[in-house]
């Protein structure tokens, strides 16, 4: 099977085509309109088998996670996803229908969800599959949400239950069946909530390392600190049975939730809460001068380290 006619039979014309496109797969390069008004937002993120994945993952898992890590960035900015460009570095035995077909309806299913279009991108033979996507999006002009904006007073929040997909790798470690296992194998980036939070949130996050780590991101960008309250961050009831300490450790250094942690302050808050009366967030804490994180519960401080998970 050749590079051409993978991209053809399998690449070519999966996604609906946008509006913003002016050419898509099949040029040297993609060429596309940035919607007037807007500012263009931009991320990488690289799964490695192995690594990221077990090497006998569902291929559907496989591509519907490579495309919800990258939307879950830019929904953490508050980002309307776009497109995307596929780097594709895939073993010869994985270059057939099988592999093939499964791994494309998992990438195309979760991007014309989002009305997000493949439009371009690489394959290449490798000895480890590797999946880099390129994701591409719109925000309004100065309104994109970053890391550095969380102000003294502002209260923090989560999008939803954290930990579960931690659990979910524990037990798929152990060998075991998880009721947990879809949070892993395929998260739902938060795309609609990013977008609401433009112009309330004063900070924002997606949670890809651990919500420890990467609150402890917005701190150190913002240049303050913040105190947590443990009891208070939602989570699923498999692991509200667990002993503290090993729930401690999926809620705050479990990773790959793919929520989003923000920052409001009271007005916003109300006012957002006018506006979305509907759309559940969940605070867990507050921002304050005094540096560092402090993880509580029942307002008294607990020993845990904050670790996250840790690339090299
Ligand atoms: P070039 O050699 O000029 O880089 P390629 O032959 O690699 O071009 O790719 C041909 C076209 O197919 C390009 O438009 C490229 O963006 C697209 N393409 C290649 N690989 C993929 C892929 N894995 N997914 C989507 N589009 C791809
Ligand atoms: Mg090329």
């Amino acid at each position: 099977m050749s590079e051409f006619s993978i991209i053809k039979q399998y690449f070519d014309a999966i996604t609906e085509p946008h509006k913003y496109t002016l050419y898509g797969i099949g040029d040297d390069c993609a060429v596309s309109r940035v919607p007037a008004g807007c500012e263009l937002v931009s991320c990488v993120d690289t799964l490695v088998a192995g690594r990221h994945f077990v090497v006998d993952a569902d291929p559907y898992a496989i591509g519907h996670k490579a495309v919800a890590v990258n939307l879950s960035d830019l929904a953490a900015m508050g980002a309307t996803p776009y497109a995307i460009l596929l780097g594709l570095s895939l073993p010869k035995s994985m270059a057939n229908y099988a592999f093939l077909s499964r791994f494309a309806s998992g990438l195309a299913n979760i991007c014309n969800r989002f009305g997000v279009e493949l439009i371009g991108g690489d394959t290449t033979r490798s000895d480890v599959l590797t999946i880099s996507i390129t994701a591409l999006g719109f925000v309004p002009q100065a309104e994109a949400i970053t890391r550095k904006g969380a102000q003294v007073g502002d209260m923090v929040f989560v999008s939803g239950e954290i930990g579960s997909a931690s659990l979910a790798l524990l037990h798929q470690s152990l060998g075991q069946k998880s009721a947990l296992q879809h949070a892993l194998d395929l998260p739902n980036p938060q795309v609609a909530l990013g977008q609401k939070l433009l112009g309330f949130a004063s900070s924002m996050i997606d949670i890809s390392d651990g919500l420890g780590q990467d609150l402890g991101h917005i701190l150190t960008a913002s240049g303050v600190g913040a105190s947590i309250e443990l009891n208070k961050i939602p989570c699923h009831e498999a692991l509200s049975g667990l002993p503290d300490d090993a729930r401690w450790q999926h809620l705050i250094n479990g990773g790959d939730d793919y929520e989003l942690c923000f920052t409001l302050n009271q007005d916003n808050l109300m006012s957002f809460t006018r506006k979305y009366p509907s759309t559940l967030i969940y605070p867990i804490g507050y921002i304050h001068q005094e540096l560092g994180l402090n993880l509580l519960v029942d307002e008294m401080p607990i020993k845990l380290q904050v670790a996250g998970y840790q690339h090299f």
